[in-house]
């Protein structure tokens, strides 16, 4: 199996983990498979009936709780060279028992943090197997950790960001009127999969469907004139996230859209250009609507400038109106400003940005004009 981070860094990050649970007064973090898991320990395992539990207490060892049958798979990731211990069970015992065994106090007064997406059948049984204690989501814990990326998480999302730009450079190539949205999308979702081990999204919006912000593809045929709005992305063995929208134009557009779509790419720099330590997220997203509404298109911005991007396509930090939290260094997001006229067309550009010591570091390259094609 291909490992991608040191076993040093996953150590950071339990470490990191349990100090952080400490000084929030958590007993301890429950984390069932899904991306936290594979944060913390590299493990990528699917979630299933069967309990999956690492136990990481603010004090204390690492456990991890795997059924008898999974701690094969489980051996043959990063958790083998982890100093974490494997706690398994048998068809017929009770893992939640198992699981609040492995904790000095999980009882009453007590928090415990459980992993924000576990099965809510799972935290109730957790709860069950803990009277008393009170569950809280461990995104207080998880989130924080995971919006600071490494170095080597930002050159995984900046492979992510190369994979997709190589995507969208062959995009002129399937894009033609008389097609039909759909064509265009498995063309791009085949390439997507060339790059990257999943192809998580592709929207083909053209025409009015451009004027949705989430339209996937349809069977509507692209037109002469058409904007199209491709927004594409995927994840690559690594487990890091690519999302990159280009608009392009069948042909020449009208004036007025090429005149909207000017004032849109200079909102989109002018919003990338603003990433810096110690700009709040909502600062970003007002250089973007302040750039949109000098022209009269803010009532067409229908959405938040961004959001944050890593082993998941949508995490934090977002970057939206009412969040105050200020950029530090390795947070990664996306700015993705757009218009949305309904019944007639959008456009939106977006580019993943990772805050640097001193400014922006881009991790996709494309060309941000609108391209016109056929
Ligand atoms: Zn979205
Ligand atoms: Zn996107
Ligand atoms: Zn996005």
């Amino acid at each position: 199996m291909a490992t991608f981070f040191d076993s040093s860094e996953y150590l950071g990050r339990l470490e990191r983990a349990a100090e952080l649970a400490h000084s929030l007064g958590i007993e301890a973090v429950l984390v069932t498979p899904g991306p936290d898991l594979r944060y913390l320990t590299g493990y990528h395992a699917h979630a299933l009936e069967r309990l999956t539990c690492l136990v990481i207490p603010a004090e204390g060892d690492v456990t991890l709780v795997v059924p008898e049958l999974e701690v094969g798979t489980a051996n043959a990731s990063p958790v083998a060279d982890l100093p974490i211990s494997i706690a398994t069970w048998q068809e017929t015992d009770d893992p939640y028992a198992l699981t609040a065994s492995l904790l000095a106090r999980p009882g009453e007064g007590t928090r415990i943090a459980v992993e924000d997406r576990m099965w809510a059948v799972k935290a109730l049984e957790l709860r069950k197997a803990m009277p008393g204690a009170e569950q809280v989501g461990a995104g207080v814990v998880l989130g924080e950790l995971r919006m600071r990326k490494s170095q080597a998480e930002i050159e995984q999302l900046q492979r992510a960001g190369a994979a997709i730009d190589r995507v969208h450079a062959a995009v002129p190539g399937w894009l033609r009127a008389g097609r039909t949205e759909n064509e265009v999308a498995q063309d791009i979702a085949d390439a997507i999969l060339n790059e990257h081990e999943t192809a998580d999204f592709v929207i083909v919006a053209s025409g009015p469907n451009g004027a949705s912000p989430h339209h996937m593809a349809s069977d509507r045929v692209i037109q002469p004139g058409d904007a199209v709005v491709v927004d594409i992305g995927g994840t690559t063995a690594a487990g890091y996230c690519s999302d990159s929208t280009r608009t392009y134009s069948m042909g020449q557009p009208s004036a007025r859209f090429a005149r909207d779509y000017e004032v849109l790419q200079r909102a989109q720099a002018l919003a990338c250009r603003a990433v810096a330590p110690g700009m709040s997220c909502e600062e970003i997203d007002s250089v973007a609507r302040n750039a949109l509404a000098d022209a009269g298109l803010v009532d067409y911005f229908i959405h938040r400038t961004g959001h944050g991007i890593g082993l998941e396509t949508h995490e934090e930090p977002y970057i939206v109106q009412g969040n105050d939290r200020r950029l530090e260094p390795g947070m990664a997001f996306s700015v993705e400003p757009g218009f949305y006229r309904a019944g007639d067309a959008g456009a939106r550009i977006e580019d993943i940005v990772v805050c640097g010591d001193d400014g922006a570091i881009m991790c996709n390259s494309r060309p941000h004009e609108l391209l016109v094609v056929g």
